[in-house]
């Protein structure tokens, strides 16, 4: 019946998830650079100490996108 919307992610890559948004979401990787300039861990947006979770609000509130 298609009550759920679908899990899949606007780009087509794959479903929406946490690890795509922080980590693949080709649209984000300009933003992603800039609030993390280098490779940073999953583990760390999600579980990191206070400054970094910090960039990860930081990050998804400049995406745009809601949670
Ligand atoms: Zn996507």
């Amino acid at each position: 019946m298609k009550l759920v919307p679908s899990p899949t992610c606007s780009c087509g890559l794959e479903d929406q998830i946490t690890d795509h948004i922080l980590q693949k979401r080709p649209i984000l990787e300009s933003l992603r650079k800039t609030v993390w300039p280098t490779a940073f861990p999953f583990r760390c947006q999600l579980y990191g100490g206070k400054e970094d979770l910090e960039k990860t609000v930081s990050f998804v509130s400049l995406s745009g996108l809601r949670v």
